[in-house]
């Protein structure tokens, strides 16, 4: 469970009580607060996670090339006549300031620009200079600084504003664990991301794409195969694209997922209405339960968390669907397709510890690589992931099922053994005679996994 951390859970004494109630990740949201707030924020978690002793991953989630309005209000009525400027706008001369300089080049007439998350709609009449004369379709108040989204076309921006450039160097300098990218398009969006990491000396932060338009959903696989993960972010995916597509969107998304073995994250409106309700809609307990079914690995929480008036409410009653859920789920509906010796060696090891009966498979993490194959097969076994790097300890922990150990450095798999089996058993995971399915490389420590064994429990 990735919760969103605020103003309503950024204490001390609240992480605690989250963590213990299901919260196993945190996503930092860089749309809102400035980077002493993050700092301040970071330094709290790794706090309590450090006192709780447990490993509690934090994903950045980039602001992205967000397109707004300017700093006034409008009242804009059915029918009226609004033009957008690429400049301060004037209520008394029905013009409306945005932030994209040149949108008026890309949108076509005819082409709906739609307002505050959807809450207002105009549509695009004609463009005159560096203006978009535009009516409106669907009226309201618009309240400053309110998005600007052009659903049927490409705006254009580059997929790092210069913000989120300023944040990842934050993110590096904090030694964040995931980078979330919003309003990702294609793989070429991926490969400028990875670029700009590795041009400021942050190599290899894994990369969650957020799907959120119908640009990402019309390359989706591209998506998937060049990020670490997805998420499924239906806030803005809602937006741009009908609504009665999203669930569908949902379900394509994660078994492309699960097919590349990829980490797949649904969010936003879980529990909506726990924002202001201490009980959820029967509807938000059944799409938790749905994402669940559906084989998401990771579910997320926003508003509910962030700065809602019930976060840990909100956590209790997720936590409970999600156990619910998966006590009567076992595999996800698609298991990765074996496209090489690594996938087939951990198949294999599933295999392995369903026919064996083993209570665990334990694998040694010296990338997070391992951790991410094995996490898109939903084994019913526990999986513990041996990490010698403190970065890596927390990135493994992002993925399903895995429960990530912290080990001393060693060359020798007979003592990493020995020392998982400590592990095991201070964490009462398996008893004396069990057998733990372990999966290793050999040379010990190099990336290839080729050897699976058998170690009975002492
Ligand atoms: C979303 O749009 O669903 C999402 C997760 O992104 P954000 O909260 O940044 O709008």
């Amino acid at each position: 469970m990735l919760a969103t951390i605020g103003p309503a859970s950024d204490s001390p004494e609240m992480l605690r009580q989250l963590f213990q109630a299901g919260v196993t990740a945190c996503r930092l949201n860089f749309s809102h607060g400035t980077h002493s707030d993050h700092a301040a924020r970071i330094a709290k978690i790794r706090q309590v996670a450090d006192e709780m002793g447990i490993a509690v991953p934090l994903i950045m989630d980039l602001c992205g090339p967000k397109v707004r309005t300017d700093t006034k209000s409008y009242d804009l009525k059915m029918g009226e006549t609004w033009n957008l400027v690429p400049t301060e706008g004037d209520p008394a001369l029905g013009k409306i300031g945005i932030s994209h300089p040149t949108l008026y080049q890309l949108v076509p007439v005819g082409q709906a620009i739609v307002l505050d998350d959807g809450h207002l709609e105009l549509r695009v009449e004609r463009v005159e200079g560096t203006e978009i004369v535009c009516s409106v379709v669907t009226a309201g108040h618009l309240k400053p600084r309110k998005s600007v989204n052009t659903p049927e076309c490409d705006n254009g921006l580059d997929v790092l504003s210069e913000k989120d450039q300023r944040d990842l160097n934050f993110g590096r300098d904090q030694g964040l664990d995931w980078v979330a990218v919003s309003f990702v398009r294609n793989g070429a969006d991926i490969k400028r991301v990875r670029d700009y990491l590795t041009e400021i000396g942050w190599p290899d932060p894994p990369i969650i794409a957020k799907v959120e338009t119908p640009l990402a959903v019309a390359s989706l696989e591209e998506i998937v195969r060049l990020s670490d993960g997805i998420m499924v972010a239906r806030g803005d995916l809602g937006i741009e694209c009908p609504i009665e597509t999203v669930p569908i969107l949902q379900k394509r998304a994660v078994r492309l997922a699960h097919r590349y073995a990829k980490l797949c994250v649904v969010a936003t409106q879980m529990l909506d209405s726990m924002e202001r309700n201490p009980r959820p809609t029967r509807a938000e307990a059944s799409d938790v339960a749905n994402a669940v079914f559906e084989g998401a690995q990771v579910v997320m929480l926003s508003g509910e968390t962030a700065g809602g008036q019930y976060p840990l409410q909100a956590v209790q009653t997720m936590d409970r669907i999600l156990r619910g859920a998966e006590a009567v789920t076992d595999s996800p509906p698609t298991l990765p397709e074996i496209s090489n010796q690594t996938l087939e060696i951990v198949a294999g090891s599933v295999r392995l510890s369903e026919h064996t009966k083993a209570p665990c498979i334990a694998i040694f993490c010296h990338t997070m690589e391992i951790a991410r194959q094995i996490a898109g097969f939903h084994c019913g076994t526990h999986v513990i992931a041996a990490c010698f790097d403190e970065q890596i300890y927390r990135q493994v922990a992002l993925f399903y099922g895995i429960i990530p150990v912290r080990l001393p450095r060693t060359n020798s798999i007979d003592e990493a053994i020995t020392r998982v089996l400590d592990e095991i058993q201070a964490r009462d995971l398996a008893t004396a005679g069990n057998r733990i399915v372990f999966m290793y490389s050999q040379p010990f420590g190099t990336r290839l996994h080729n050897t699976i064994r058998l170690v009975q429990m002492p």
